[in-house]
């Protein structure tokens, strides 16, 4: 399976990052060893001294599909989940001054968190749901997805330009402001509307 993750969908985090709002997406990838689920920890890495989260919607494909057309985009992802999109920015800040690509700083080891995924219809309104994160308690990232640059069928459908999109593969949607760091012992806490969906233990 492959994981793909859009950067910058969002104007307030583009803005506290001072990066400049992009007119098409901006897409990377993840390993699929990146992955973390079922509620095991995060151990923070040697390789980075300022990992961050970000909290993001994470769509699943539900079937195959190449060029396919944003007015039918919605036909090829069924359920939706929440991720972690973890990025090492000491290392993404090194990169992005020299212009090299984000691979080491967004795909190391456990930098991709997700919940349980749910079907989409149980959660109202795709264009206007509520997300956040917790972080020990306080609230740090509130997003509303009718806030994004690129909907969801948009990226999908940029996305199957490039890549054929197959049955289980995921897509991170872009992560709301109040990105910042974490350190060994804290809690996070990931929320669809009022739902818990996510609980990552930093160790
Ligand atoms: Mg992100």
């Amino acid at each position: 399976m492959k994981i793909f993750a859009v950067g910058r969908n969002y104007v307030a985090h583009i803005e506290e990052l001072n990066n400049e709002r992009p007119d098409e997406p901006v897409i990377f990838s993840k390993p699929e060893t990146a992955i973390i689920k079922d509620g095991k920890p995060f151990y923070y890495p040697a390789i980075s001294n300022d990992v961050h989260f970000e909290v993001e919607i994470v769509l699943k494909i539900c079937k195959n599909g190449k060029n396919i057309d944003a007015r039918f985009a919605s036909r090829y992802y069924d359920e939706i989940g929440l991720g972690i999109d973890f990025t090492a920015r000491d290392v993404q800040t090194k990169l992005k001054t020299k212009g090299l690509p984000w691979d080491l700083a967004k795909g190391f080891d456990g930098s991709a968190p997700v919940s349980a995924f749910y079907p989409k219809e149980h959660f109202g309104d795709l264009n206007a749901l509520d997300f956040s994160l917790i972080q020990n308690g306080e609230v740090k990232q509130q997003g509303n997805t009718s806030l994004m640059l690129f909907s969801f069928d948009n990226i999908v459908s940029f996305v199957s330009k490039y890549f054929t999109l197959k049955k289980g593969d995921l897509l991170f949607t872009g992560t709301p402001k109040g990105v910042g760091p974490v350190t060994i012992g804290d809690k996070l806490e990931g929320f669809i509307t009022d739902k818990k969906l996510l609980d990552v233990e930093i160790k």
